[in-house]
Formats: C-alpha cells, sequence, structure tokens
C-alpha cells in the first residue's frame, strides 16, 4: 500500500459533499427565503419544529442556537441550578458537563458499559441528598437503556434530560431518544445525521410548562406577549438553518438507512478479526435501533492501527479529542469511571457518513485486516 498521501482516499467525513449533495435545492432554499427577507423567528422555523416533533413522537419541538445551549436551556426550563448534583456519563462530549457546570449545578460523572452507553447500574452509587437529575448520552446514535434509566430516576425522584445530540430518530422498545425524560436535546452540528450549514440545535418535551419555560429562555426572557419574565439568552435557530434542515428531514430516513447498510458492511468484513470489537449490528437487539451517528469500534494496539490508517489514507478519529470528561484534569470533575478509562485506550470512530462508497468502505476494511495480518 501506498504511504505518506497528501490527500486522504477516505477522510473521516466530508463536509463539501454536505453541500454539494444537493446544491440546487438549497440555492433555491436560499433565494427563496433571503427573497422573503425571512431571518429570525420566521415561518420555515415554526414549520421545522413542527415537522421535527412530528418526527420524534414528541409534543413540541423548539429549535435553538446549537446542541449545547439546548442541553442548559432544558435543564434550566426543568428548575435545575445551584446547589443540585446531576449525573452523567464521561463518555460524552464536554458540552454535556459543561452545560451542567453553567447553570450552576455540580456534574457527577459515571461510567458506560460495554455498548459504550451510560451504565444504569453505576447510577444509585453516585447518588447523595443533592442529586436532581440524570443526563444519559444517546451517543454514536443508540439509545440507552431508558428503561433502566427512568425506573431508578422514577424511584429517587430525579428528572431526565436526554443529551440525544448524537442520536435523531434513534429508539429504545420503539421510541424515540430525546423523548423519555422530561426533556431531550438534539445537535445539528454539520457533522451531525442532520446536519445545517452551521450551527443549530433543538429540544423535544412533552410538557408544554417545559416547552413555554424554554421558548421564553431562548429569546431573552421573553414571553408570547413580549414582556421580560425572566433572564434569557438569544438562543434562537436561525429561520435559513431551519429551512435548510426543513429540506433535508424530508430525505432523512434514507440517510439513516444509508448509515445502517455501512454498519452492516463493516459488521460482514470486520467482524472476524479477533483483535476488534465491533458495535452492535443494526439488527442485533430487537429493543434497539441506532441510526449510526458514529461507528465506534475497539482495537487492539489503537493508536498503531490509527497511525496504520493515516499512512493509507483513512481518517479516523478518537473522539473528544481523546479523553472523557472526567480525564480532563483542569475541570476537576467528580466521579470516577474505570470502564471508561480502559476503553479510551481501545476505542476509534471509523468514516461513516451517507456519502461514503462501497469503495470507500472495502478499502477501510482491507486496510485494516492488512494491519492485523502483517503483525
Ligand atoms: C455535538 C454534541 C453536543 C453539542 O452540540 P453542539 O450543537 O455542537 O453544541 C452535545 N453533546 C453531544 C454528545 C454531542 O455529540
Amino acid at each position: 500500500m501506498t504511504s505518506s498521501l497528501t490527500k486522504p482516499i477516505v477522510p473521516f467525513f466530508n463536509y463539501p459533499a454536505v453541500f454539494s449533495s444537493q446544491e440546487d435545492l438549497f440555492i433555491e432554499t436560499f433565494r427563496e427565503v433571503g427573497r422573503r427577507g425571512a431571518f429570525i423567528l420566521q415561518k420555515d422555523l415554526e414549520g421545522f419544529e413542527k415537522s421535527l416533533a412530528a418526527y420524534s413522537g414528541v409534543r413540541f419541538a423548539l429549535g435553538v442556537a446549537n446542541g449545547t445551549d439546548a442541553i442548559y436551556i432544558a435543564l434550566r426550563a426543568a428548575g435545575i441550578g445551584a446547589g443540585d448534583e446531576v449525573i452523567f456519563c464521561s463518555h460524552t462530549f464536554i458540552a454535556t458537563a459543561a452545560a451542567i457546570h453553567l447553570i450552576g449545578a455540580t456534574p457527577v460523572a459515571i461510567d458506560c458499559g460495554a455498548d459504550h452507553m451510560m451504565d444504569p447500574s453505576k447510577i444509585e452509587a453516585a447518588l447523595t441528598h443533592k442529586t436532581r437529575a440524570i443526563v444519559p448520552t444517546q451517543l454514536n446514535g443508540r439509545t440507552a437503556d431508558m428503561d433502566a434509566i427512568m425506573d431508578i430516576a422514577n424511584r429517587n425522584g430525579l428528572i431526565v434530560v436526554e443529551d440525544a445530540a448524537q442520536a435523531l430518530g434513534s429508539k429504545f422498545n420503539g421510541r424515540c431518544a430525546g423523548t423519555f425524560g422530561i426533556a431531550g436535546t438534539i445537535s445539528f452540528y454539520p457533522a451531525k445525521t442532520l446536519g445545517a450549514f452551521g450551527d443549530a440545535g433543538a429540544i423535544l418535551t412533552n410538557d408544554e410548562a417545559i416547552y413555554q419555560k424554554c421558548r421564553q429562555l431562548r429569546d431573552h426572557g421573553r414571553n408570547e406577549a413580549g414582556e421580560i419574565v425572566d433572564w434569557g439568552y438569544n438562543s434562537r435557530l436561525d429561520n435559513i438553518q431551519a429551512a435548510f434542515l426543513n429540506v433535508k428531514l424530508t430525505t432523512y430516513d434514507q440517510e439513516v438507512a444509508t448509515r445502517r447498510s455501512i454498519a452492516s458492511r463493516y459488521q460482514q468484513m470486520l467482524g472476524t478479526i479477533s483483535q476488534l470489537r465491533l458495535p452492535p449490528a443494526p439488527d442485533s437487539d430487537s429493543r434497539h435501533f441506532d441510526v449510526f451517528q458514529n461507528y465506534e469500534i475497539e482495537a487492539e494496539r489503537r493508536d498503531e492501527l490509527q497511525a496504520y490508517l493515516k499512512e493509507n489514507g483513512v481518517g479516523t478519529i478518537v473522539q473528544w479529542g481523546g479523553k472523557p470528561v472526567h480525564q480532563w484534569k483542569r475541570l476537576a470533575v467528580r466521579g470516577d469511571a474505570p470502564y471508561t478509562d480502559a476503553l479510551f485506550t481501545r476505542c476509534l470512530l471509523l468514516p461513516m457518513h451517507a456519502h461514503l462508497t462501497n469503495d470507500d468502505v472495502h478499502y477501510v476494511c482491507e486496510t485494516i485486516r492488512h494491519f492485523y495480518d502483517k503483525r
């Protein structure tokens, strides 16, 4: 195989393709919205919110500026704040913990389990008299065991807000990620399964009071009458982004189907390599419907494999810049997560997006096979 490639053969993600795949349609959308002068809180946003709520099977969806704002706005609307402790899984983006911290609460890290999701059996040991909420991350396009998490939450009087930034349309027992707790949050960062052309996010909820509160918080604490009723933020989802997301939502099921078929091909071609542990295959567990935001494998000699893939033009990533939240020493996050510590010497994201060709997937798999064959 060739080495020292200047241009990757299979980049980790293909940003230009997100736009160019439907360029004419996006340009037409931009022109149409632009000519209407419809920039802030217009009908495209309202339409997207309705479609997103219907898609997720929830009463309300509210567009906000990004997936991080979505978490702290939802937590604040649920009454979480100073003095409260909030349990989260350390195998998540810093945004989950930062949202908890920035509203004055204390993030408490717990471990993930074999499927890389929050391990419900670790929750109870982390409870104190100050614990008020659990924020499970619906990671990699999979939904955690929400039966177990909701059961513990209900028995202990805790609120659940799901960080479903990576999991739009992912299901557990037929129900969408982001719809189990009092609220769930979605990110439309460009590399997410439903990506905007910039930052965007949403809050899902079945609770009308939470919806109204989030609506106020995202728009300077203003109510419907324009009166200021609380300290709020400017966290509106841009109308033009909502218009683009509306277009993309109509073909989102196809996006998910493509990702699931790529996951099946990875499973087929990598499943026999004993040095790897693969994520659950698309139809391996009838309780789960995964949308494969990411394809996170565990690999022996992970760093060597990653370097070898890079040499051969395959882009990969160790999630979160290489460390789960509790390992960032400067933040001094409470809690420990030994399973996650071990996982982070082994985990690696392979390319996973709808613009991968069969040849791309084949090349990635052959390169991995070659790495383990030759040593
Ligand atoms: C992307 C992501 C976020 C943050 O979303 P932004 O829209 O980038 O603010 C939060 N949590 C998780 C797990 C994510 O993957």
